[in-house]
């Protein structure tokens, strides 16, 4: 068997060798066009002659070079005679990186990406803005930058720091990364997360939250009841203002709204959005968070954007059909009913996909052995879900070298998951793929060694255990409590 990752659809192996000698591989490729294939999939020939790599789309091109890579990674200058032929089980397989928590340099951003993309991960979601930073520049927005990209101090639990942290992304910088992920078949999703989440919006802007007190940047992890007003229109006015100028930075088909762990408590006695409640003739908040989405999105629209919000909209019930919710955490049944009506989903569940959590928590036998279909679809529901993608926050991680070894190898335990076939997936038979392909990547990802990957119970609780007391501090608890 072939060292890849993710597996392949089928491999044949034939009689025969092809010498590389010095040559760079890919000058040795031919292409070719074959209608008959799916998207994104290929047939890859190697035989004495050389190489053929046959797709109908240039993302098909793309991931039969990946796998040639791959292949000679493990081969030296001898490849095999073979033929892979494969195609994805979903097309949407993304990783999110949160840059508001932790500021990462381009540079670090591009080793992650680059590695991602070995593995034929095809989107990249760029979390760029929560309570504890603004990252990205909008200079029609000169503010947001000037005031809210540097908190004066972090206290994420374990990750203390008296200093202060930020920095943000310039509209040259997000357009590079934009062009580095498209040389790599790679969609940058950016998400500008509202209502909840948008202390670091509010800190530059104070009149767009409901009391219009001023406040500052969070310098804690948890839930915060400063969020945008609903009801105020120069809420949608800014927001359509950051959104208008994104949009000359981002030319993908996805913009991701945010739209998890947004409390109420506010709108609740706010006139403005009462007003604004009754106005549409609505129940209640979450109807109303329903209502302030879909106004977000019917804007996105128009500029011909698909749009993408946390499961936590689905509250209200009233999301319009058009939004692909991605999955998160609870609310799965509300998820399942969409998904059975078609509505598209994205699979990132909490205690499978999210790399943030240490190994003890999430082992890489818990993730691949998830599938990502969750329970109660029916067949619509399972042709509903897009795909799968791996989120990786960052209070908790402030270096390259932390986050990498957080993500590798779990990220490919996803791109696995989010590519093969259920048939074919087999976990000893993927980890053994795995060890063999991970020295590939830049020497600056600090991949997990093999030990930690699926650590004994007894060591798992106590990692488990210390990474919440750690993660816990008086801050957390009261912002909690403070936001039931
Ligand atoms: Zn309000």
């Amino acid at each position: 068997m072939l060292n890849i990752v993710p597996k392949p659809c089928s491999v044949t192996l034939s009689p025969g060798i092809l010498r590389l000698g010095g040559r760079d591989f890919k000058g040795l490729v031919t292409r070719a066009d074959d209608k008959t294939i799916f998207p994104q999939g290929y047939r890859l020939t190697i035989s004495p002659d050389g190489v053929t790599a046959a797709s109908s789309d240039d993302d098909g091109f793309f991931n039969a070079l990946k796998t040639l890579e791959q292949i000679k990674f493990s081969s030296g200058s001898f490849l095999p005679s073979v033929t892979v032929e494969d195609h994805p089980r979903f097309p949407f397989r993304g990783f999110m990186i949160d840059c508001s928590r932790h500021f990462l340099p381009v540079d670090e951003l591009k080793v992650m990406i680059d590695a991602a993309s070995k593995f034929k991960f095809n989107f990249f979601h760029w979390h760029l803005t929560n309570d504890q930073g603004w990252r990205a520049e909008i200079p029609e927005l000169p503010d947001l930058c000037k005031k809210a990209s540097v908190r004066g101090s972090s206290h994420f639990g374990s990750v203390c720091d008296p200093s202060p942290h930020g920095g943000f992304y310039t509209v040259d910088e997000m357009k590079d990364i934009v062009k580095y992920c498209r040389e790599r078949r790679i969609e940058v999703i950016p998400e500008i997360d509202m209502p909840g989440h948008a202390a670091s919006l509010i800190a530059a802007f104070p009149e767009l939250s409901c009391d219009g007190r001023p406040i500052g940047l969070k310098t804690t992890g948890g839930i915060f009841n400063d969020i945008l007003c609903a009801g105020n229109d120069k809420t949608y006015k800014i927001v359509f203002q950051i959104i208008d100028s994104l949009c000359g930075v981002f030319d993908g088909e996805y913009f991701h709204i945010g739209g998890d762990e947004a409390p109420k408590k506010r709108w609740k006695s706010c006139p403005k959005c009462q007003s604004l409640k009754s106005a549409l003739g609505l129940n209640d908040e979450e109807e109303l968070h329903g209502a302030f989405a879909n106004t977000v999105a019917e804007f996105l629209r128009q500029k011909g954007k698909k749009v993408i919000s946390w499961n936590d909209s689905l509250n209200g019930e009233n999301l319009d059909d058009s939004i692909t919710v991605q999955f998160w955490m609870d609310k799965a049944k509300k998820s399942v009913k969409r998904a059975n009506s078609g509505g598209k989903l994205i699979v990132s569940d909490f205690y499978h996909y999210y790399m943030d959590y240490p190994y003890g928590m999430t082992p890489l036998k818990k993730v691949y052995g998830y599938n990502p279909v969750l329970k109660g679809l029916d067949h619509v529901g399972e042709t509903s879900v897009v795909g799968v993608e791996a989120p990786v926050w960052t209070e908790h991680i402030r270096s390259l070298d932390k986050m990498s070894y957080m993500c590798f190898p779990r990220f490919l335990a996803v791109a696995e998951r989010g590519w093969t076939q259920e048939s074919l997936c087999d976990y000893d038979d993927f980890k053994a793929r795995s060890k063999k392909l991970l020295p590939m990547l830049d020497y600056r990802i600090r991949y997990a060694p093999e030990q930690d990957w699926d650590i004994l119970t007894c060591s798992r609780v106590k990692e488990t255990t210390s990474f919440f007391i750690n993660a816990i501090n008086e801050d957390n608890i009261k912002n909690f409590l403070d936001s039931r």
